[in-house]
C-alpha cells in the first residue's frame, strides 16, 4: 500500500539520467562545524552516552565500507579505515573530549569536534606529506561521528538502499558514494557541470540537482521517486504516478537496446567525416561500460579521482603505473588519454581547506598550477604515466593551462622524467604524445603557439564556458548565464581549432558539451575530430554524429558567427538537430 499522505513534486536539474525508487535518506545538513551549545552539569552523562552510541554506530559503518571495499578488486582504499577504527578507540583522545565536556560545558558534538580538530591541526602544521595524510583521516573520523550524533542516524549507506537527499554533496562524497544503496541523490544545489554530476552519472547513479529548497513533505525513511530525466523528485508518489513511470522506463530501456545495436558502427557523419568518439571516465571500473557502449578508448582520464577515492591519500607511482595499465589495456589499440591531476576548485588537494580559505577556488590553486608547485608528485605521476605508456598506447594531457612557459614547464619536466627512467633503464614509449586542454580563454588565444609543443589539444568546455563568461559553473543562482552556445566561446573554439590544424594539432572536446546533443550540429561544424563523453552518452552521440551532415554543419557555424545572441546561436543548432534525430529528444 502506498502512503496515505498527499503526492509533493519539486523540480530541479536532471543532471544524471535514471528512475530512482525508495525510502529517502539525509546527508546531515551543516553538522561539519557543530555549534558549541551550552548544557548543564546534569547532561554531562547523557552527551558522553550519546557519544559513546555514536561511536559503536561510527565503528559499524566504517566495518561495513572496509568490507564492502576489500571485495572491491580496483579499489586501495581498504587499510585507511583500519587507522580510522583505531582513532575511535584512542583512550587519550577520549579523556581530553570527556574533559572538555566537563571543564566547558558544551554539547559532546562540539567538545569531540574541536578535540579532533586540534590533533588534526597539529599534525597538519608540521609540514610532512605522511601526516598530513592522516590529518585528513582524523577529519574524516571526526565528521562521521558528528553526523551519527547529529541523530540523522548512521551515515545513510551503511543501512539500506535509498535515495539520499542533501544541501550539497562534494565530488569526493559522490566517488566514495555507497553505489550499492545509494539508488539516487537530490541536491538543493548544485550544476550540470560540477563534478559531483560528472560523477554521478559516470557512476551511473540518477541524479537531480538545484532543488533550492526540500519541502517538509520530504521525511526521513518516507517513499520519494526521483527522475533523473526530468529532473523532478516526487514525495508519496501515488499509484497512478508509479505507473507511468513504469512506462517512461520501458520505454527508455527499449530506447536504449536500439542504440546499443551501433556499438561496433564507426562514428561517421552521414556525408562521411569520422569523429572519434572516446570516453570520460573517473574510475577504472567505468571500462567495461566504456567497452560495452563502443567508446574508442578514453579520450579524458580524470586521474584526480584516483586521489579523492582514496580518501585524500596520494596513490604511489607503482599503484598509478598499475592502475593506467589496466585502463590502457582495457582500451586496446584506441588507448587513453591521461589527464594529471586537476585537484582544485570544486575537487580539493589534501592541504587546501574546504572552508573556502581560497576566495576564488577556481581562479585560484588549480590543475597544472598545483603540480608545478608539488614537484615531487608531479613527477611520480609523470614517471607512472611513461611507465604506462611501455607497452599500452598512452598519451598525457595537462589541465588548466593558462600560459605558455606553463605548458614549456610541464613539458621539461616530462622530458626530465624520460631521462631519469631511461637511466634506470626502464621502458616507456619516448613518443609519448603529449596534448594541453583548452580550458582557459587566454590558452585559446594563444593557440597557435601552444600548437609547437603538443599533438593535440583537448577544450575542456565545462572550463572555457566558466573563464569566458565570467560564470561560476557550480552556482545555479548564475546557471542561465552559461550558455555553451556563447558566440563568444565558439570564437575562441574556432580560433584555436583552426591553429591546431595548421600545425597538424588535432582538437577534441571532452567537456559535457560534448554530449549535448541540441549543441552537437555547432561542435562539428566547428571541425572538431575528436568527441569524448560519458560512458553513458556514448551511444546516443553517436547515434547523432551519424545522422548529421558534416557539410550542414560548416554552414550553420558560418551562419551563426553572423548572430550575436546565444540563445539564438543555441535554437539554430538545435533545429538542425531536431531535424537529424528528433527520436533522442522523445
Ligand atoms: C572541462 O573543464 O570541460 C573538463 C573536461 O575538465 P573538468 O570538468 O574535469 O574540469
Ligand atoms: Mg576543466
Amino acid at each position: 500500500m502506498q502512503s496515505q499522505l498527499p503526492e509533493v513534486r519539486i523540480s530541479g536539474i536532471g543532471v544524471s539520467p535514471g528512475i530512482a525508487l525508495g525510502p529517502i535518506a539525509f546527508r546531515a545538513w551543516a553538522t561539519e562545524e557543530p555549534s558549541a551549545e551550552a548544557i548543564a552539569p546534569e547532561q554531562i552523562e547523557s552527551e558522553w552516552a550519546r557519544l559513546e552510541l555514536a561511536l559503536e554506530a561510527t565503528r559499524q559503518e566504517i566495518r561495513s565500507i572496509q568490507e564492502r571495499i576489500n571485495n572491491d578488486a580496483g579499489s586501495n582504499r581498504a587499510g585507511i579505515f583500519d587507522a580510522h577504527l583505531l582513532m575511535l578507540e584512542d583512550k587519550s583522545v577520549l579523556k581530553e573530549v570527556r574533559q572538555t565536556l566537563e571543564d566547558k560545558l558544551i554539547c559532546v558534538e562540539s567538545a569531540f569536534h574541536q578535540v579532533l580538530g586540534r590533533y588534526a591541526d597539529a599534525l597538519s602544521k608540521i609540514g610532512d606529506a605522511y601526516l598530513s595524510d592522516r590529518s585528513i583521516d582524523i577529519h574524516d573520523v571526526s565528521r562521521r561521528v558528528i553526523r551519527n550524533l547529529a541523530g540523522f542516524g548512521p551515515t545513510p549507506h551503511a543501512t539500506e538502499p535509498h535515495v539520499l537527499l542533501a544541501h550539497d554533496l562534494t565530488p569526493s562524497d559522490t566517488a566514495t558514494m555507497d553505489r550499492d544503496f545509494v539508488l539516487g541523490f537530490a541536491t538543493e544545489v548544485g550544476s550540470p557541470t560540477s563534478h559531483t554530476a560528472i560523477v554521478a552519472r559516470s557512476l551511473g547513479i540518477p541524479a537531480v540537482v538545484g532543488l533550492h529548497k526540500l519541502p517538509a513533505a520530504m521525511r526521513w525513511g518516507s517513499t520519494v521517486l526521483l527522475d533523473g530525466y526530468a529532473g523532478l523528485l516526487i514525495a508519496n508518489p501515488t499509484a497512478a504516478t508509479l505507473a507511468s513511470y513504469d512506462e517512461i522506463q520501458a520505454k527508455k530501456a527499449a530506447a536504449n537496446t536500439k542504440l546499443a545495436e551501433l556499438r561496433d558502427r564507426t562514428s561517421r557523419t552521414s556525408d562521411g567525416r569520422l569523429i572519434t568518439l572516446s570516453a570520460n571516465i573517473e574510475f577504472l571500473q567505468e571500462m567495461p561500460l566504456v567497452n560495452k557502449n563502443g567508446g574508442a578508448g578514453v579520450g579524458l582520464y580524470r586521474t584526480e579521482f584516483f586521489y579523492l577515492d582514496s580518501n585524500g591519500r596520494l596513490p604511489t607511482e607503482d599503484e598509478q603505473v598499475a592502475n593506467y595499465k589496466r585502463v590502457a589495456q582495457e582500451c586496446g589499440n584506441s588507448g587513453v588519454i591521461i589527464r594529471t591531476f586537476d585537484l582544485g576548485g570544486d575537487k580539493l588537494f589534501r592541504s587546501q581547506p574546504s572552508d573556502g580559505a581560497e576566495p576564488n577556488p577556481f581562479l585560484g590553486w588549480r590543475g597544472i598550477r598545483v603540480s608545478l608547485d608539488e614537484r615531487d608528485i608531479f613527477k611520480t605521476q609523470l614517471r607512472a604515466i611513461l611507465r604506462a605508456s611501455a607497452k599500452e598506447k598512452v598519451r598525457v594531457m595537462y589541465p588548466m593551462v593558462s600560459a605558455l612557459e606553463e605548458l614549456l614547464e610541464a613539458n621539461r619536466i616530462l622530458h626530465e622524467c624520460k631521462s631519469e627512467l631511461e637511466s634506470e633503464d626502464v621502458d616507456f614509449d619516448a613518443e609519448i604524445e603529449v596534448g594541453v586542454m583548452i580550458e582557459v580563454p587566454s590558452a585559446a588565444v594563444i593557440a597557435s603557439r601552444l600548437a609547437r609543443e603538443v599533438s593535440f589539444f583537448s577544450f575542456g568546455t565545462n572550463d572555457l564556458v566558466q573563464y569566458t563568461l565570467a560564470v561560476d559553473r557550480i552556482n545555479e543562482k548564475v546557471a542561465q548565464l552559461y550558455q555553451p552556445a556563447h558566440p563568444a566561446v565558439l570564437g575562441l573554439m574556432k580560433m584555436a581549432i583552426d591553429a591546431g590544424h595548421e600545425q597538424n594539432v588535432w582538437s577534441g572536446v571532452c567537456g559535457e558539451m560534448a554530449s549535448d546533443i541540441s549543441i552537437l550540429p555547432l561542435l562539428i561544424g566547428l571541425g572538431v575530430d575528436e568527441l569524448s563523453v560519458g560512458a553513458g552518452q556514448l551511444p546516443m552521440v553517436k547515434f547523432a554524429i551519424r545522422q548529421l551532415d558534416y557539410k550542414r554543419c560548416t554552414e550553420l557555424v558560418e551562419e551563426v558567427f553572423t548572430l550575436g545572441e546565444a540563445r539564438e546561436i543555441h535554437a539554430r543548432s538545435s533545429v538542425i538537430a531536431k531535424d537529424c534525430y528528433p527520436e533522442l529528444f522523445n
